[in-house]
């Protein structure tokens, strides 16, 4: 009597511990769900052609290794006079950020892609003409063709797209020549910058 009593107290125990491992895998699982890959919004401003963002939209999707889902065109809207510079030749970036960090939902990353001339403050250059801008991390980054030279100028601004984007999940600058976060300094390397290095593919895919 003793012994059945000893086994089923063990069976019970052996009850116990299967149901709690149980309950820890589906709480990993959940985990791994809530952890999915964030939304992309791309939000074109004045004539940007919609080929060129459905075009955008594919670069990004194969690149980053997402669905089609994850990647949402919102509705163009026009570049905001507020946003120009005092000569009124270019549209502030930063400004711009702020407009598109406001127009993000709360589920993703928001990028603005911009056929206009873009500039932001550098060093002793209160006006330098760039080809983006990311908040790094953050929810918002924004891509001009403007300073594209070239005939892929369209694969480059995917790269340039992919660059930004990398800076809102916090990647900094990478010294690996052929990665895509590679530092401009002011120069069009994005023929060089054939894509993510191991490392920055690492960080930027971990959440997915
Ligand atoms: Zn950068
Ligand atoms: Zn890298």
């Amino acid at each position: 009597m003793k012994k059945l009593f000893v086994f089923i107290s063990l069976l019970s125990l052996l009850s116990l511990f299967i149901w709690l491992s149980l309950l820890k895998t589906q709480n990993l699982t959940s985990n791994i769900g809530s952890n999915q890959a964030k939304s992309i919004y791309l939000q074109a401003f004045t004539n940007v052609p919609t080929k060129d963002i459905l075009r955008l939209k594919n670069q990004l999707q194969f690149a980053l290794k997402l669905d089609s889902s994850h990647i949402k065109i919102v509705a163009p809207i026009s570049l905001p006079a507020w946003a120009l510079n005092q000569t009124k030749t270019r549209y502030r970036a930063d400004s711009l950020l702020k407009l598109l960090n406001k127009l993000c939902p709360s589920d993703g990353v928001i990028l603005g892609i911009c056929y206009s001339d873009i500039s932001s403050t550098k060093g002793i250059h209160k006006d330098w003409g760039i080809m983006g801008l990311g908040y790094c991390p953050g929810k918002a980054c924004i891509i001009s063709n403007y300073r594209l030279k070239g005939a892929n100028k369209l694969e480059k601004l995917g790269k340039l797209a992919l660059h930004e984007y990398g800076h809102t999940q916090g990647l900094k600058h990478c010294s690996t020549i052929t990665c895509l976060m590679r530092d401009a300094e002011g120069k069009d390397h994005l023929n060089e910058m054939t894509g993510f290095c191991e490392s920055c593919l690492k960080i930027i895919t971990k959440t997915y």
